[in-house]
Parts: C-alpha cells; structure tokens; sequence
C-alpha cells in the first residue's frame, strides 16, 4: 500500500532537481513526484531498429550508432560543435549550438554513441542537428526494452532530462506503491489494468505495443487513466452539488393554483416534453434544498413558456421570482411577452435594464423591493448594486451559455434571504450530447425538451457561394412578395466592433438599393437600445420585411412570420451558433429556409462544417458533429461552463467512458 507522506512528496526529492527545474516543471502541472507519472507521452519511437548510416535519406527520422571520429568546435556564422561519426557503412554529422564543454569531452574520438533525430542535407552531407544520444559503454546497456516515450516539452526540460525523472519517478512506484482509487472489481469488469500496470505501460510500452492506438489514445492503459480522472471531475462536481443540498430553500406550494391558471390561458396545450420538463420542476420547487436544473432544448421548443409556469408557481405561493437574459433586447422581448401572460392574472413584470432612464430604473427598484413586482425581467443588471427583492424565491436563467457560473452564482446569493437561498432554473438551447452535459453540469440536473411544438416544417438549408448574392436578393424579394419577411445576417468581423456595425450599416444600404419597394430595417449593438427595440417591434408588427442584423438576434427574437434567413460568412460561424441563429425562422407553419452563404476557398473542414448544418435540423446531431470537428473546449467554453480542463482524457475520445443516464 502507498504510505501516503511519501506520496505526496514534493519533486524536489528528487535527485538532481532544484528550484529552478521544479519551476520550469511547475508549468507542465508537476509538483510532486506522483505528478510526473500523469505527463503523459504525446508519442513514442521505437529506438531500437538501428539503422546503418549509409541507407539514410534526409528527412526521415532515424536511429543511428557509431563512432566518434572527430569533435570539433567551429566558427560558421555561429560557434557550434560538429561531431563526426561512422559505422563502417558512412558517414554522419552531428551539429550543436548549444554544448558544455562536458559535453565535448564525452564525444571524444572513438567513443561510440547512439543518437536519434532527423536526418538532413547539410553542408557536409547528411546530418543531425541537436539529436539526442547517448554514450555506450557496453552492448547490455545499449539494449532498450521499450518504446522511447516523447513528452511534451517545456522550456528548459529536455526530453532526456524528463524521461530520467519519469524513471526515477516509476522506480518509487516499484517501491512505495501508489494508490489506486478503483475497486479492482470496477477495472476488470471494464477489462482495464490497474493504475500501476497503466503507469508503467504508457511511459514504457513494450516494442510490440500497437503503435496506432497508443498514440490515438485509446490502449486501456490510457483508458484506465482516462476513466480514472473523468470518474474524480465527476466526484468533485457531485461534491459541489451536495454541498449546494444542504442549503435550506423555501419549499414553494402554489396556493393561488397561478401556475394552472397560466397553462389553461395558453392558446395551445403543452407539449409532452414541456409537461416533463415542468413537472420536474414542479418536484423540485416543492423541496425545502434549493432547486438546480438545468432545462435543456433545441432552439424553439418552447422553454419560455415551461420558465413562465415555473415562474407562476413560485409567484402564487407568495414570492417573487427572476429571469435573467443574456442581451437586453432578450430581455425586453420576454419582459413584454410573459406581461401579455400575466396582465390576464393580474400580475405585473417589471423590467430592470442597465439602458433604462433613471426614472424608469428608480422605479422598477422600488416596486421590486417592495414586492410589487412579483416577476422581474433584466440583463445581468439585476445582480447589480442597488437591487434588493423582497422575497426572491426562483431565479430563471435564460441561455445559459452565455452567462457564467459567477454571474448565476452571483444572483443566487443575491437572492439569499432569512438563510434560504432562491432555487435555481437554468435554460440552455446549446444542444450538449448527453454524455458530455452530464460532465459539463454534473452539479445540475438536467431536464430534456426533445420534442417541438406541433406544426413547425422543417427549416431548408442551403449553402451558396458568396458570388451567387444577386439569387439571393431575388429569394428575399419573393419571400417578401408572398407576404413573408426576411432576415440578413451580417458578417462575424472579430478585428472590430466598429467594422461590423459599418458592414451592418453598408449592407442595409446596399439591400436598400436592390429592393427599394421593400421596407428594410436594421438592428446591431451599437445602436440605442431604443431604437433597436423600435426597429424590432415593427419588424414584427410586420411594417419592415427586411431585417439586416448582426448576430444580436442570435437568441430567442420570436417572429413566426418570417421564412427566411440569410447568413453571410457562415463558414466563420460555429456550428451551435449557426443552428441558434437558423433557429428564428420556421417558427410558424410556413415552409422556411436558411441560405449560408461562404467565401472561397473553403477548407475541408469548414466544408464539412456547412454540410452537418445543411443535412441536419437536429441540434443534438450537429453538436456531436460539431463536437468531433472541433473538439469539446470551442463548443462549450471552458470558462462559460466551468467544464474542467483534462489531463488525461478527451471528452470525445473517451465519451463511452463517461457514465451514462
Ligand atoms: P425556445 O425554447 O427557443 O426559447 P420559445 O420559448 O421562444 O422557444 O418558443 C418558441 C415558440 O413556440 C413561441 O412562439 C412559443 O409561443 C411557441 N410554443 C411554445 N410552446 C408551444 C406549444 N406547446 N405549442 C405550440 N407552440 C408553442
Ligand atoms: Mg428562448
């Protein structure tokens, strides 16, 4: 068994390693000793097959043996160290800029080496500039057993110099043990090794290892390691939940029976997947531990509607309750949609919005600290300064993914009151594979709307050339004709704000001028917020039938009459947003489509970018598809999910590691 005093030791016990190498180690996360066997190799070499120098070609990468026949130090341009060596079947030259003079000593004149590295064409012939190697003294120790690991590197570590500590390292593991975490029930029942047997494999694999899936990452003795840290960030994100268990909540009983009252007033039943998602809801809202769901759908199911019913139990039982939204045009749109609910019964929503005048503002925080206001509406506003609630006892985070965990938690603690903490309601339409929101939000639970609204026709996708623009405007205009509307989105310019609302602004006019008995509107962030919610509310009044936006309309904007959407760039686009943003159209019965346009030349994968949104509506399909073209991090953003960074495993290499249900 491992004597854990021993196993935390620091690797400055080791031999040979002072300050400034635990420093530069630091940076590959190596602290203790145990830390080093967790570096794990980005691909080995197989050392062994020595080849004659006579048969090398330049470029390849090769292992060599032979004898010194001359060292000498040189003036080209730089000092360097050129070494000569022969095997009987040629010549090779070593080159090095950077040697001690121990080093120049220990090549001296009949020593024989081995060194590894790439072969070039060098102005003496074929050479090796900087190779590893090292000095034979007797054919035994010339013999390696394993694969040669390669780590990666950090400055001022060298390969040699990380595979010595990482032997040493694998020594104490002989000699001290190490601890495994794992019922060996658990590993064998997987048919994966133990934590020692994965250790000593993946940093000395034997000279048969199978080369391919080593260095795919999926050898059980990577597995193991794998499972073993998805299995820990599991543990600790339960940990963290668990905590949040003990909290006390206000257990909420809707004695006005609000929330009844708002499902029966809808002009249309709930979906099943609606009642699923608020019956969980319902379970948890009635507990005395704060609730944390997370409610997850695909762009247009209708989570609104399922946070409003939540909103009504948690009102009728005599408290108030929040929404955030992340843009204050979101914001308005819901503040404005949920008073058409409630008005009927008698409930007032109050908007709190950082662009507000002042008397406007003063007012909305009176009427939420007195109470009044049962239902508040707001940006990240509301966890502001100067905004206290009376009794907050739900808080309805809309679009998760573009908050951060700090600003949910800020809210919630704003919300604290008596000791009881508000309960939480967490919507996200970025359709996460399962697996992966199990990792992601292991410290919610998670409610699924699979299913849309009756009625709705599938968007059509098409992906067109940029240069093909003039069919394009004749779509809008037939679109337009038939009474339908339209919008324009504009293209994602990182550089500069200021360039994407220019291009915002040219484009409006130039559509102008190609449709000018179509009335077109324009809407980007730069503009006063009262005049983008005018442009909005005559967009889908109907007046304008063109919409030319940059990506603010990315989330929730609700207009079911119009059928088509242009996206300019869309090869710049993620996949997830490119989904949300087709997501505004086909929300009414009519038959809608997409039109992606891209710049040439399109690379491979922005090709197969385009194609997955072209052949799929199914936002849970394009994540996993975007998931595997671009990796887990961009989809999700490491800092809005709070999704930790792995060591070992890879959230869709791994994914059948992770549990499931
Ligand atoms: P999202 O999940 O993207 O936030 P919304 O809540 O904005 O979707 O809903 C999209 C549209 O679907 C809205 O116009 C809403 O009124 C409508 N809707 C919601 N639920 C239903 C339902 N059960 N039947 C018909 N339409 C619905
Ligand atoms: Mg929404």
């Amino acid at each position: 068994m491992a004597d854990p005093a021993r196993e935390r030791r620091p690797v400055t016990a080791l031999r040979g390693v002072g300050d400034a190498l635990a420093a530069r180690l630091a940076a590959l996360g190596v602290e203790q000793v145990q830390d080093l066997l967790f570096v794990l190799p980005t691909r080995y070499e197989d050392r062994t097959r020595v080849q004659p120098v006579g048969s090398l070609v330049s470029g390849a990468r090769a292992v060599v043996e032979g004898e010194v026949q001359l060292a000498e130090v040189v003036f080209r341009r730089r000092r360097q160290l050129l070494c000569k060596i022969a095997d009987g079947s040629g010549f090779l030259t070593l080159r090095f800029f950077y040697f001690s003079a121990q080093q120049q000593a220990g090549l001296a004149r009949g020593t024989r080496i081995r060194c590894f590295g790439e072969v070039r064409r060098g102005p003496l012939g074929l050479e090796m500039v900087h190779p590893e190697y090292r000095r034979i003294f007797d054919d035994a120790a010339a013999l390696e057993p394993t694969l040669t690991p390669v780590y990666p590197v950090t400055e001022g570590v060298s390969q040699g110099r990380l595979r010595m500590l990482v032997r040493l390292a694998l020594a104490e593991l002989d000699t001290a043990g190490v601890r495994d975490w794992l019922p060996s029930e658990i590993t064998a029942q997987l048919a994966l090794p133990s934590l020692r047997e994965a250790l000593r494999y993946v940093h000395q694999p034997p000279l048969d290892a199978a080369l391919d899936e080593l260095e795919d990452g999926k050898h059980p003795a990577q597995r193991r390691l794998a499972f073993e840290e998805l299995l820990t960030h599991q543990m600790a994100m339960r940990r963290l939940r668990e905590s949040a268990r003990v909290d006390a909540a206000a257990a909420l009983v809707d004695h006005e029976a609000l929330a009844e009252r708002f499902i029966a007033a809808l002009p249309y039943p709930l979906t099943g997947a609606q009642r699923r998602a608020l019956a969980d809801v319902t379970r948890d809202l009635a507990r005395e531990t704060p609730m944390m769901r997370l409610v997850q759908g695909d762009v247009g199911c209708g989570k609104t509607v399922v946070a409003a019913a939540a909103a009504a139990l948690a009102i009728g039982s005599g408290r108030q309750a929040a929404l955030m939204a992340p843009t204050e045009l979101l914001a308005e749109q819901h503040q404005r949609n949920l008073q058409a609910w409630f008005r009927p019964l008698g409930i007032t929503v109050v908007l709190v919005s950082g662009s507000q005048p002042a008397r406007t503002r003063r007012s909305a925080l009176e009427v939420v600290a007195t109470g009044e206001a049962r239902l508040v509406v707001g940006t990240h506003a509301l966890f502001q300064e100067g905004l206290t609630f009376k009794d907050l006892a739900l808080v309805i985070v809309d679009e998760q993914h573009r908050f951060g965990v700090q600003q949910r938690l800020r809210l919630a603690e704003k919300g604290q009151h008596d000791g009881r903490h508000p309960h939480q309601l967490i919507m996200t339409a970025t359709p996460i594979p399962r697996t992966l929101a199990m990792t992601a939000y292991a410290d919610l639970d998670v409610s699924v709307i699979d299913e849309l609204p009756p009625g709705r026709t599938p968007v059509k996708t098409v992906v067109l050339a940029e240069t093909k623009r003039d069919e394009v405007v004749a779509r809008i205009d037939a679109a337009c004709r038939s009474g339908r509307q339209a919008y324009w989105v504009c293209p994602l310019i990182e550089e500069s704000e200021e360039l994407r609302y220019q291009a915002a602004e040219e484009t409006a006019a130039a559509l102008t001028d190609a449709l000018p008995h179509l009335k077109v509107g324009l809407v980007h962030g730069r503009m006063p917020p009262k005049q983008k919610d005018a442009t909005m509310l005559a967009f889908k009044a109907g007046q304008i039938q063109l919409l030319v936006a940059t990506t603010v309309i990315e989330v929730g904007v609700d207009v079911p009459n119009a059928t088509l959407m242009v996206i300019e760039n869309a090869e710049r686009m993620g996949l997830a947003q490119l989904h949300q943003l087709r997501g505004r159209v086909g929300r009414g019965s009519y038959e809608s489509s997409c039109v992606l346009l891209y710049r040439a030349p399109l690379g491979a994968i922005a090709r197969a970018r385009l194609e997955a949104i072209r052949e799929s509506n199914d936002g849970f399909l394009i994540a996993q598809r975007d998931l595997e073209l671009r990796g887990p991090g961009e989809l999700l953003g490491t800092r809005q999910t709070g999704l930790a960074r792995m060591r070992v495993a890879d959230l869709v290499r791994d994914h059948d590691l992770l549990p499931s249900g």
